[in-house]
């Protein structure tokens, strides 16, 4: 038999295969041909990929409840939310500023939805205000803090309690974004207190206001033209608002340094020093602090659809996490402890949506909202945000710490919220004094 001579090349990987090769050979004798079908049949057979269901943070199908002209404002603007502020959320949350960047398309989204008409505090009804509040935390609690400050707060002030005059003179350039509201009832001693504990004072003298004291963390106040501050009037000893634009003497911005939540919303220290207001720049209509807490309730209202938000945006991205993230050879979302955590998030947030829907409906109904229904949603909403927030950052394990895995910052920015525009127990108080008849309060 004629030998073959391999070249040395071919000599030297027959002598890497054939040992493995041989040993394959011999294995398959002991199969069958019909095991050997069914082998082959495995290795050729494409696997299907397994259909990973979308993401959907709506289950209860609560924005179906929107008319089509509602549910495209809805897209409209969570569609800007994720094309413009989504990619730059973290770096100026880190960074501690403020993207002046995005105030004229901001303007522009505003003017398409909210803006189009002229302004009312509930110029969109309730549900749709409390949508759209919702869809901003979604993405950034502290575009939504911005927001909250400037459309809620300061130009909720004007509305409610402002003479035609001031309507006339603010509101447009503040609806347009061309003037920037801040909004200043807290004070450095007194928080929870301020019904009827407000130190700082206004003084009438000669056609002037002449305001003293000092207010903390005024949300925009470094960067805005007016502030409304609430200050006792102490002739009257009534709570007054007075329009204080930047620049008046005696007017002083301090930026509040350090906070570890919302660090993209610009918070101040004010102190006012003889600061001399004209008259025109007193809002008529307060009717003290009555006024303020029917303004809180409608706000606080708002926050509680944004606390919603802030759960569907740890909860969608928790599940996205789960989904992608391999441990012990499988996604970690196959995990049954895992799934446990996920249901608990959409329960939230399914709980929190259906709520604050039917606050905003009989909102809507009713054409007001009681303080103790605004107060019931903000603490039930506060708490279940909390837990969501939680249960999300430990779903991603140490990269929930991590401000590029998405979750970090709504874990930080629910603290913020949580104590906001009236803490946890001072709602707590509210309701309770509301089904017992008894104040708690001190
Ligand atoms: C990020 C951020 C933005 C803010 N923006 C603004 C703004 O734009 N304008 C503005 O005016 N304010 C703003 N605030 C202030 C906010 O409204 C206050 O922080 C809040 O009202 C609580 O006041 P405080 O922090 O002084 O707490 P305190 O009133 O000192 O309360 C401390 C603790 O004691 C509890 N407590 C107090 N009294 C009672 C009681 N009677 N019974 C039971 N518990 C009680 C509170 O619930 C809380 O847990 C902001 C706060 C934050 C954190």
């Amino acid at each position: 038999m004629a030998l073959v001579t391999l070249p040395a090349n071919l000599t030297r990987l027959f002598h890497q295969v054939h040992v493995p090769l041989f040993d394959t050979i011999r294995a398959l004798r002991s199969v069958t041909p019909q095991e050997i079908g069914l082998l082959w049949k495995s290795i050729t057979t494409k696997r299907r990929p397994k259909r990973v269901p979308p993401i959907n943070s709506d289950f209860y199908e609560i924005l179906a409840e929107l008319s089509p002209e509602e549910r495209a404002v809805q897209q409209k603007i969570r569609m800007f939310m994720e094309e413009r502020i989504r990619p730059l959320a973290n770096g100026y949350w880190e960074r501690g500023e403020f993207p002046h960047e995005i105030v004229p398309d901001f303007a522009r989204l505003i003017d398409e939805t909210f803006g189009s008409r002229p302004y009312a505090i509930d110029a969109l009804g309730p549900v749709l205000t409390g949508v759209a509040c919702m869809e901003m935390a979604r993405v950034d609690p502290s575009i939504y803090t911005f927001f909250g400050v400037h459309w809620g707060l300061c130009m909720g002030s004007i509305d409610l309690f402002g003479s035609p005059e001031q309507k006339q003179r603010w509101l447009p350039p503040l609806q347009r974004f061309e003037l920037i509201g801040s909004w200043a009832l807290t004070e450095p001693d007194v928080g929870s207190a301020t019904a009827a504990g407000l130190t700082t004072t206004a003084r009438f003298e000669r056609g002037f206001w002449v305001l003293d004291g000092a207010k903390k963390w005024s949300g925009n106040a470094p960067i805005a033209d007016v502030n409304i501050i609430w200050a006792r009037d102490v002739a009257s000893n009534q709570v007054q608002g007075f329009i204080v634009e930047r620049g008046m003497a005696g007017y002083e911005v301090e930026r509040l340094e350090g906070k570890i939540a919302l660090r993209t919303v610009q918070n101040a220290n004010i102190r006012l020093n003889g600061c001399r207001v004209p008259e025109a720049n007193r809002l008529p209509n307060v009717g003290g602090f009555r006024g303020v807490a029917r303004q809180l309730a409608i706000t606080r209202a708002a926050v509680a659809w944004a606390m919603t938000g802030v759960a569907m945006g740890a909860y969608e991205r928790a599940l996205a996490y789960a989904q992608q993230r391999i441990q012990f050879g499988r996604p970690i979302g196959s995990f049954q402890l895992v799934q446990n955590s996920l249901v608990q998030m959409l329960a939230n947030v399914t709980a929190m949506q259906t709520m604050c829907l039917r606050m905003s409906q009989i909102a809507a109904r009713n054409r007001s909202i009681s303080q103790e229904q605004a107060s019931l949603a903000k603490v039930f909403c506060g708490e279940k945000m909390r837990e969501t927030v939680a249960l999300a950052r430990a779903v991603l394990g140490g990269n929930g710490i991590l401000l590029e895995h998405g979750v970090a910052r709504y874990f930080a920015d629910a603290e913020a919220l949580y104590s906001y525009e009236g803490t946890h127990e001072m709602n707590t108080l509210i309701v309770g004094r509301a089904i017992t008849g008894i104040s708690a309060f001190v």
